[in-house]
């Protein structure tokens, strides 16, 4: 009896719970950390699929490597980073993400030291990421360029468990991905992946609108539109979305056809690319499916 128990009734027994623990790990909720130098970058470059994975249950945490002190032509230091902070979790609110995390280091002045490269190990550690995104270190902004450089310089060290050990290293590499931008030199941004975010525009816009120092002040006033930029709350929304829709270029169109089909990506009006780097975990498309599952659904 005790005999036929363990040849038979056992290994099925284990094998049934190994099937549901797989089971288990892929319908887990994805954790997903969104860098960027300032508070707005990671809402600028991942605000619609930032407020999509948030509505299918997934964790989104964003992160802002410096405080936003330097940002405006008429206000600075303490008091525009608390306004700045306050404006941050406004924006997160309204994308409905979990966290939006601001780190007191000073705007405009960021370099890739090894403090910070610790702070962010910590982030990413504790947030339990699949996903992290940054900029590539390719960038006008000098705090974009180390923001890039200091996630990629995190990339392999979030698994070194001698590195910052009062916070417990990841057992794997998450996928490290860039947010798009316009740069080409030494090489021009590649869209690995794109995500139709029409379904989220208009939430991602009202993210934007939180920022109120930047989008209706300090970039209004550096692009020489500040007297444009309407004082009605809806008007203001109706503006924003003007300005910040990006038309769809041609790769990020190929991209969108491969995840969607040709005839869906020739539909799409807003979209976020992303371009995989080669320093953390090399997905197979599979594998980015899961990871980004809205690529699976057609709205
Ligand atoms: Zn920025």
């Amino acid at each position: 009896m005790l005999d036929r128990l363990f040849r038979w009734f056992l290994p099925l027994l284990l094998l049934t719970l190994q099937v549901q623990w797989v089971h288990a790990q892929q319908d887990r909720a994805l954790r997903i950390v969104a860098i960027g130098a300032h508070p707005d970058d990671a809402d600028i470059r991942f605000g619609g699929t930032a407020a999509l994975f948030a509505q299918m249950g997934h964790h989104v945490k964003f992160v802002s490597i410096t405080n936003g002190d330097a940002g405006h032509y008429d206000e600075g230091g303490g008091m525009l980073a608390a306004r700045r902070m306050a404006e941050a979790r406004e924006a997160g609110r309204r994308l409905g993400i979990d966290e939006y995390v601001v780190l007191d280091n000073h705007d405009a002045e960021l370099m890739p030291n090894l403090h910070i490269r610790h702070q962010l190990i910590r982030e990413i550690r504790k947030w339990d990421a699949d996903v992290v995104l940054s900029h590539r270190p390719n960038d006008y902004h000098p705090d974009h360029r180390y923001a890039g450089t200091l996630v990629m310089d995190a990339a392999f060290l979030v698994i070194v468990p001698n590195v910052t050990p009062d916070t417990p290293a990841l057992e794997s590499n998450p996928l490290f991905l860039y947010y798009q931008d316009r740069f080409t030199n030494p090489s021009p941004f590649r869209p690995d992946i794109a995500v139709d975010i029409s379904e989220t525009f208009d939430t991602k816009i009202e993210g934007l609108a939180a920022h109120e120092s930047q989008f209706f002040e300090w970039l209004a006033w550096l692009d020489g539109r500040l007297d444009e930029v309407p004082e009605g709350e809806t008007e203001r929304i109706e503006w924003l979305k003007g300005v910040r829709a990006q038309p769809v270029n041609g790769a990020v169109r190929e991209s969108l056809g491969r995840w969607y089909g040709e005839e869906h990506a020739a539909r799409v009006n807003h979209a976020e690319a992303f371009e995989i780097a080669e320093y953390g975990y090399q997905p197979s498309p599979e594998d980015i499916r899961r990871l980004f599952p809205m690529l699976n659904r057609k709205p």
